[in-house]
């Protein structure tokens, strides 16, 4: 099976769609959460999520603070900003549907999360101590994270042993070995100074994963994050892929 790996669209309708031209066919789609927030088409990006077929999706950080499950105080003062605009605009048939994604899924040898298996919503993996840590909180050969907006593998060495890490090199694709996370990157808000929008193709049966970027257009979004008087800094930050 061909799965698209999408993650952190955070309300990017023109990455979303470049990255769904670009992917051509898949059997299915699995979306790592943090659909919203940040970006200025919320409803448009949810639309187009829900009329993929064979969807498979969890819940993110921001998807959950819009819903009102998570304090606010937690976030960023200009991430809060966009929270409170993305509730006053969701339609209540986008919100209802939000609210029914669970935090984990597991599909056959992959758990798929948002944050980390030990803390779907806030956990960030970023180093490979906490990583090593993390293999404990699931059962299957591989994880998928999303959450850093960095793509990044972490391999399971010992139980006492930090893991071992890589970045994924785009358009090399990987053999996954077992007791293996891996995070696509981020499709509409990429963090490793590359601001293409980020995803990857995973052959389920032969386990393989390859990393994409495709560029998209950044300058249409950053005029709707400044019409819809979202933070300047959303907008900005997209150029520099940070
Ligand atoms: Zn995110």
């Amino acid at each position: 099976m061909r799965v698209l790996i999408i993650s952190d669209i955070h309300a990017n309708l023109t990455a979303l769609d470049t990255v769904l031209n670009d992917v051509g066919i898949v059997d299915e789609v699995w979306c790592l959460g943090d659909i919203v927030g940040y970006g200025p088409d919320p409803n448009e990006c949810i639309n187009r999520i829900r009329s993929l077929p064979n969807l498979v999706c969890v819940l993110g950080n921001h998807d959950a603070a819009v819903l009102g499950w998570i304090p606010l105080d937690a976030f960023h003062q200009d991430a809060r900003h966009a929270i409170y605009w993305t509730r006053s605009v969701l339609t209540k048939e986008n919100l209802e549907w939000l609210a029914e994604l669970p935090e984990r899924r597991v599909v056959g040898d992959f758990t798929l999360v948002h944050g980390s298996p030990r803390n779907p919503i806030w956990e960030y993996l970023l180093d490979p101590v906490s990583a090593a840590q993390n293999f404990a909180y699931f059962d299957t050969d591989f994880c998928l994270i999303g959450h850093t907006h960095i793509p990044l593998q972490f391999s399971f060495v010992s139980a006492d042993y930090p893991a071992r890490w890589t970045q994924p090199m785009v358009r090399r694709q990987i053999s996954l070995r077992p007791r293996t996370m891996i995070n696509p990157g981020s499709v509409g808000q990429p963090r490793d100074h590359d601001p293409r929008a980020a995803y990857a193709i995973l052959e389920t049966d032969e386990r393989l994963w390859l990393a994409r970027r495709v560029i998209y257009d950044i300058e249409s979004v950053q005029r709707r994050i400044l019409n819809a008087e979202l933070p300047a800094r959303h907008a900005t930050r997209l150029s520099d892929g940070w």
